[in-house]
């Protein structure tokens, strides 16, 4: 007989990692114990050697669906002869650390139980056990217990406190657990908030389906904030909700009944399947199939060649779509733009009533928003877009130790990170956050982390732009040490501590703008950096940005600067382009003279900006509705053709001082003649996308050479572009450089949080 001291690190707290290891013990004869710890769990076995050996070894192996089993510890102390194994309860120490985990689907247990007529949670829509159901949403303070979740509300019956107490049950120490008779409820309300009255045996979900069907348009309340819904199928439904939302443009995500129905409308592959049904159930974006044969309206997302589409995570949303006869249903967050996802049931009646025709709504609360988490294929791998819900708040794993940082992230896709340890924790999606109540919600989200993960930080990172709110929250609030980190170097950084690399490397960082410590708006930089600092090496041609934030809005107008500056005015004129008679003479002449003078014309090296003017010119897109627009409309364009039916373009790399800084003239010209002449848009963009790759890998190869540097890291928000991306990737590889792009975090704005606070725990 032996005994061991087995401590296990990561998350193993609150996600039935005791009652498995229980398990585990009684079918291999060990005694012992298991208790919570600060760190983990800590385990004694005591029994035959080969035995507790099993144990060990399928701590990793078999651990539920929701533990992530970080480090194993183990020594061997005196044996004590007991007679059972014990699962321990350590209030103080229950959720400290390993608690906090992220929101996970229902699972198929819980699902085989909800479609089961004899079960007693048959129909119910907050069916959920140790192994699924909500986690972070539903947390309102640590130690994560019942009393600190937003189900401290909700008495449980005495079948579902046996479960509770039960450590062979599945639902031992589940803390949101409940059943029709003690747990929350779902009902349907009229946009005047008055409950719907519902006949006898029919239930809020079926009738909420007939509304769909009927082409209603319903906000539903879920696990992280409220969707708005409609039929996808019906265009009537889809325009109505456009309208009503005042969102024009932007595409629609979908969820569908199942794998079989995502199939119908896009093409799919076996790593696309698995992450359309995993425990995090992000939005994929996949490729769609021609209508009318999908059979969706086509307003869903016009202009685009993907569908972003997810499956039913919530009990709620299986019985919302089998009552809705399986049709494919918008679901596009619940609020008005530019304002965070509504989460209470008033803010709901209150805020969408004028796009609601009714309201499903159920009374356990939300206490942390958690958007939709939103993924994109790039070869055979999936990056996020936009990271949230289902992965929020689990921690990327750094190479080493660091000191304790917040850092508070951008002002457009905020995200906010905490280190501790090797933990990075990032939050949530927090989303732009100029308004009143989207700035709130940063703040809330702040505090919230800060609670939760109980850290003391000993310094703020924020970024270099003084007129962030989050830089100006730090520099107020943080009370701490300030740490302005360039917005790039963030990038390149976040990517780094993504792919676990350190040293220098050779980064490429291209987005729509950040703050360039020169004055100047960056955005197309190559950087030599490594988590202490950077040099700018080189970077793509300034552009005179005429009226400043005006010249993102409408792109036409960064069209007349760009390509007048690359051709000459008159010359552009000369080739009769329809885009200027389209927006107006004054208009033209007002921004020409704006270009002239230079007066309120930022200059920005910034790629989004080369996106922008080209699907302007190409009339692919003129004015954008939406951030990002232009360079999404532009890329979908230039799917539809192969690099074989491309048009060719050319550019110059000259040396301007110390700086790479290539020449795009040649380029630009020729798009501009191909834009006048007959020349399809497709085979443009398409050869714009092939020109900007050679040039940055053109650049890449110089800087290379020059500097020795042969790790390529990418990040920015261009690089939520797949075209980029992967043939990017391609192309350096083939240089014979090491190509690192991201992973775990977003490539955009969503994940400079990380960077900023692995630079400034360098710091
Ligand atoms: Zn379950
Ligand atoms: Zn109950
Ligand atoms: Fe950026």
């Amino acid at each position: 007989m032996v005994r061991e001291r087995i401590t296990v690190g990561g998350i193993v707290q609150g996600v039935g990692f005791r009652p498995f290891v229980y398990r585990l013990a009684r079918e291999l004869a060990l005694t012992g114990r298991i208790v919570n710890t600060v760190h983990g769990v800590e385990i004694e076995a005591e029994g035959r050697p080969g035995n507790v050996e099993q144990l060990v070894r399928a701590l990793r192996a078999d651990a539920p669906p929701l533990a992530r089993v970080g480090a194993i510890g183990r020594r061997p102390v005196e044996p004590e002869g007991g007679s059972d194994f014990r699962i321990e309860n350590s209030p103080t120490a229950e959720g400290r650390t390993a608690g906090v985990a992220p929101d996970s689907a229902v699972c198929a247990d819980c699902l085989a139980e909800m479609c089961n007529r004899s079960d007693r949670r048959w129909r119910y829509p907050f069916i959920n056990c140790t192994n699924c159901g909500p986690r972070y949403t539903i947390i309102t303070d640590i130690p994560y217990d019942r009393p600190t979740t937003t189900m401290a509300g909700f008495e449980m019956c005495p079948d579902c406190r046996q479960e509770y107490e039960n450590p062979l049950d599945r639902r031992f120490h589940a803390q949101p657990n409940a059943c029709p008779l003690c747990g929350p409820r779902a009902w349907l309300a009229t946009a005047d908030g008055s409950e719907l009255e519902l006949a006898a045996g029919e239930d809020p979900l079926h009738v909420a389906g007939r509304l769909l069907r009927r082409g209603h348009l319903l906000a539903v309340k879920g696990l992280g904030g409220f969707h708005l819904a409609c039929d996808a199928t019906s265009e009537k439904a889809v325009a109505t909700l456009r309208s009503r939302k005042r969102r024009q443009g932007k595409p629609f995500a979908l969820m569908l009944p199942g794998l079989a129905a995502v199939e119908r409308i896009c093409r799919t592959d076996r790593t696309a399947r698995a992450w359309l049904a995993s425990a995090a159930r992000p939005i994929l974006l996949l490729p769609k199939r021609k209508r009318p044969a999908s059979g969706l309206a086509l307003s869903v997302s016009p202009g685009m060649e993907e569908h972003g589409v997810m499956l039913p995570y919530t009990p709620l949303h299986y019985l919302l779509l089998e009552a809705a006869g399986d049709l494919p249903l918008v679901m596009t967050s619940g609020n008005m733009s530019d304002e965070p996802i509504v989460i209470d049931n008033e803010g709901a009646l209150d805020s969408l009533a004028q796009v609601a025709d009714y309201f499903l709504l159920h009374d356990r609360p939300i206490r942390m928003r958690n958007d939709d988490s939103v993924m994109r294929r790039a070869g055979r791998k999936v990056f996020p877009v936009r990271r949230s819900r289902g992965f929020a708040p689990r921690p990327v794993r750094l190479r080493r130790k660091l000191p304790p940082v917040l850092a508070v992230g951008g002002q457009l896709k905020n995200t906010v990170c905490l280190v501790r340890g090797r933990d990075a924790f990032i939050s949530q999606h927090v989303g732009d956050i100029d308004g009143g109540d989207s700035y709130r919600f940063f703040v809330d989200t702040v505090g919230q982390m800060l609670r939760l993960f109980e850290l003391e930080p000993d310094r703020v990172a924020c970024d270099m732009h003084p007129g962030y709110q989050s830089s100006r929250w730090a520099r107020r609030h943080g009370g701490k040490p300030v740490v302005e980190v360039q917005h790039h170097h963030a990038h390149i950084v976040s990517c780094m501590a993504d792919n676990g690399i350190t040293g220098r490397v050779l980064g490429v960082a291209l987005d729509g703008t950040g703050y360039g410590p020169d004055g100047t708006l960056w955005g197309g930089e190559f950087l030599a950096a490594d988590e202490s600092g950077f040099e700018r090496l080189g970077h793509l041609p300034l552009c005179k940005l005429p009226g400043g934030e005006a010249a993102i809005r409408h792109t036409w107008r960064t069209a007349r600067s760009l390509f007048g500056a690359a051709m000459g005015m008159e010359k552009l004129d000369k080739l009769g382009l329809e885009l200027w008679s389209r927006v107006g003479r004054d208009a033209v002449s007002t921004v020409d003279r704006m270009i002239s003078t230079g007066i309120n014309c930022p200059l920005s090296s910034g790629c989004g900006r080369l996106f922008d003017a080209v699907a302007a010119l190409t009339g692919v897109c003129t004015e954008a509705l939406y951030e990002g627009q232009a360079a999404v409309e532009l890329e979908a364009m230039a799917t539809r053709v192969s690099s074989a039916r491309a048009r060719k373009y050319e550019f110059r790399l000259n040396q301007s001082g110390a700086m790479v800084v290539p020449d795009l003239a040649p380029l630009l010209e020729a798009v501009a003649v191909d834009c006048a002449g007959s020349v399809e848009p497709p085979e443009i963009a398409r050869g714009f996308h092939d020109c900007l790759v050679s040039v940055i890998s053109a650049v890449c190869r110089r800087l290379s050479a020059e500097s020795g540097l042969n790790r390529v890291v990418l990040s920015g928000g261009v690089f939520n572009n797949r075209l980029i991306l992967e043939s990017l990737g391609c192309r350096l590889r083939g240089l014979g450089l090491r190509v690192y792009s991201h992973r775990e975090v977003p490539p955009g704005d969503g994940g400079i949080s990380l960077g900023q606070a692995v630079i400034a725990a360098h710091n």
